[in-house]
């Protein structure tokens, strides 16, 4: 069977939960081969073989940490032409698509970027997009070349599938011209304490119905109760209520949690194009024809103001 690529994201916490949903998506058009650019712990390699992984490239070259995006490039090209992979997936992303399509291009392959699935028909892997903010599924195939995919996270949930892979040390040479951009620093983000929204099992969102900075507090606060990453709409973030980085939809995040609870929310087309893949939805909104409604599997019309405080008085109770 042949090898499908997979650009391992790893932090100090181990893999992170979209190359897992990568790796189990990779099952399904060959044999998963992890490739982790710095140190590939004995905890990431059990990691990855967890999910699939049928062997391990550990690309330990100081430059592709050191450098932005082109190290990490020539490394997946070097590691492509050897194996002949019949794909290489990578997490949609800004570094992510990047890196996608410098390879694709050295590759003389072409790509597919934001794919929601991958699939093979008639021996071709096929990717399908969501496109035109939800309306339409486009399934498109590479014609040449192994088919460069970055997926959106959530896109699939990570299914275990034990491997016990085989690790092979890659030493890259790194050529001059990919080190023009050097990383000079780098600033942890300051940590809410919160799950990120994009890996998060639940997620509590608010729009425009919280009505102010102030207002937004009870998202927050709902939030912290259910254990939740929170996000919001774009008019919330727009008007800075909340940080842009939060934003779900069309030009925010695509969140898919098995639980999404959106107050004071529309259903623009174009936030929904960010969360509609939830498993659970839950919709809190004074507007009994609020769109969202329609996706919604429960739905409370009333006040956030006055739902949400009672839902967290109700978890306090029940959490005892
Ligand atoms: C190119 C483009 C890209 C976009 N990308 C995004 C995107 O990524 N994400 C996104 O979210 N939007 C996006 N938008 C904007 C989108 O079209 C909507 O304008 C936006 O989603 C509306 O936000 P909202 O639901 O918070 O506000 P509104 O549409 O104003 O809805 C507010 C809702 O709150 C309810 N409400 C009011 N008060 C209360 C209360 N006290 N209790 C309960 N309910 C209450 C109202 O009934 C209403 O349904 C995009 C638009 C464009 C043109």
């Amino acid at each position: 069977m042949s090898e499908v690529l997979v650009l391992a994201e790893t932090t100090a916490a181990g893999v992170r939960k979209p190359t897992l949903e990568l790796l189990t998506a990779a099952r399904a058009l060959g044999e998963p081969a992890a490739v982790v650019f710095g140190e590939a712990s004995d905890a990431v390699v059990a990691q990855l073989g967890e999910y699939g992984a049928t062997k391990v490239y550990a690309v330990g070259a100081p430059e592709v940490s050191d450098y932005l995006s082109l190290p990490k490039a020539e490394a997946v090209v070097q590691i492509a032409s050897a194996a002949n992979p019949v794909a290489i997936l990578v997490t949609s992303g800004p570094e992510g698509k990047d890196v996608a399509a410098r390879v694709a291009v050295r590759l003389n392959s072409g790509i597919v970027p934001d794919a929601t699935a991958v699939s093979v028909d008639g021996g071709t892997v096929v990717a399908t997009q969501t496109v035109f903010a939800g309306r339409w599924q486009a399934r498109s195939q590479v014609v040449r070349g192994p088919a460069v995919i970055t997926m959106r996270p959530n896109a699939t949930s990570a299914e275990a599938a034990p491997a016990s892979p085989s690790v092979e040390n890659v030493d890259v040479a790194v050529s001059e011209g990919a080190k023009g951009a050097k990383i000079t620093s780098r600033d942890p983000k300051v940590s809410t304490g919160r799950p990120e929204l994009t890996d998060a099992a639940v997620v509590v969102a608010g729009g425009r119905g919280v009505g102010s900075q102030e207002g937004f507090a009870v998202i927050e606060q709902t939030a912290d109760a259910l254990g939740a990453a929170v996000g919001a709409s774009r008019t919330v973030t727009d008007q800075h209520w909340a940080p842009h980085e939060l934003q779900v939809g069309q030009t925010g995040k695509t969140v898919a949690p098995s639980l999404y609870l959106a107050a004071g929310i529309s259903g623009a087309i174009q936030h929904r194009a960010g969360m509609q893949s939830s498993k659970t939805i839950v919709v809190v909104n004074k507007d009994a024809k609020a769109p969202l409604f329609q996706l919604a599997d429960f739905g409370v019309v009333g006040d956030l103001h006055q739902v949400l405080p009672a839902l967290i008085d109700e978890v306090g109770k029940r959490k005892g």
